[in-house]
C-alpha cells in the first residue's frame, strides 16, 4: 500500500465522541499518522511484526499498522468509550487489531515495535514521560509523537537509558477548539515524530 492510500483510508477513522481533557484525548491527524507509520514500514519495523499502540484512543495508529501488514497489533487504552469507537473503526476498515482496556503502566508484554501518540503533558506536566518509560522497557523500537518543543527532553531521556533517536520529523497542525479552556478558535501546534532504538 502506498502512503497516500494509507492516508486516505485513515481519514475515515472516527474521532473521540466526548474527549477527556484530563486524558489529553487528541486524535492524531491521518496525514501525520500515515507519514510516521509509513516511515516505520519502510524501515522494516511493521510488516509481519508484533506492534503495540500505547494509549491507542480511537485506534488511528493501531489500524494504520494493521493496514500496513503488521503480524499482530495490540492497542491499549484506559478509556472504554474510546476503545468501543476503536473497535468499530477497525471493523469498518477491515483491520485486525486486539484492543484492550488497560493503564499503560500495567502493560507487561513486549513487542517488536511500539507506536504511540501519548498525552503531551499540556494538562498534566510530563504526562508523556511514563509512556516513554514504558515503551522503551517493552520494545527495542519505538515510534512516538511529542510536542516539538520537548524534543530535547525526549532525546536526553533516551540517551540516559542507552537509547537514541534515529529519526525525527516535525509537523505543524491546527488543533480544533475542542476543550473549553482553549481560548483561540484554532491553535497551531508543532509536533515531532521520532523513531527510537
Ligand atoms: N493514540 C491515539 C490517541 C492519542 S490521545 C491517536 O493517535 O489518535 C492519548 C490517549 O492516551 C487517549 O486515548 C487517552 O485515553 C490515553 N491515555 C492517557 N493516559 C493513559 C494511561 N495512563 N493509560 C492508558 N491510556 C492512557
Amino acid at each position: 500500500m502506498r502512503k497516500r492510500e494509507l492516508e486516505i483510508r485513515l481519514q475515515s477513522v472516527r474521532n473521540f465522541e466526548d474527549p477527556s481533557s484530563a486524558l489529553e484525548q487528541y486524535m492524531t491527524p491521518a496525514t501525520i499518522a500515515a507519514d510516521m507509520l509509513f516511515e516505520a514500514y519502510s524501515r522494516g519495523d511493521i510488516r509481519g511484526l508484533k506492534v503495540m499502540d500505547l494509549g491507542c484512543g480511537t485506534g488511528m495508529l493501531s489500524i494504520g499498522s494493521a493496514l500496513l501488514g503488521a503480524g499482530m497489533v495490540v492497542g491499549f487504552d484506559v478509556d472504554p468509550e474510546a476503545l468501543a469507537i476503536a473497535r468499530s473503526n477497525a471493523s469498518a476498515l477491515g483491520a485486525d487489531v486486539d484492543f484492550r482496556e488497560s493503564l499503560i503502566g500495567d502493560v507487561s508484554e513486549g513487542a517488536d515495535t511500539v507506536v504511540m501518540n501519548p498525552p503531551f503533558g499540556c494538562q498534566t506536566p510530563h504526562a508523556d514521560r511514563p509512556f516513554l518509560e514504558r515503551a522503551l522497557a517493552l520494545s527495542d523500537c519505538v515510534y512516538s509523537i511529542h510536542m516539538a518543543s520537548t524534543l530535547g527532553f525526549v532525546e536526553d531521556f533516551c540517551g540516559r537509558r542507552g537509547r537514541s533517536v534515529f529519526w525525527r520529523r516535525t509537523y505543524k497542525y491546527d488543533i480544533p477548539h475542542q476543550f473549553s479552556f482553549h481560548s483561540k478558535e484554532r491553535q497551531t501546534v508543532e509536533v515531532a515524530a521520532v523513531g527510537i532504538r
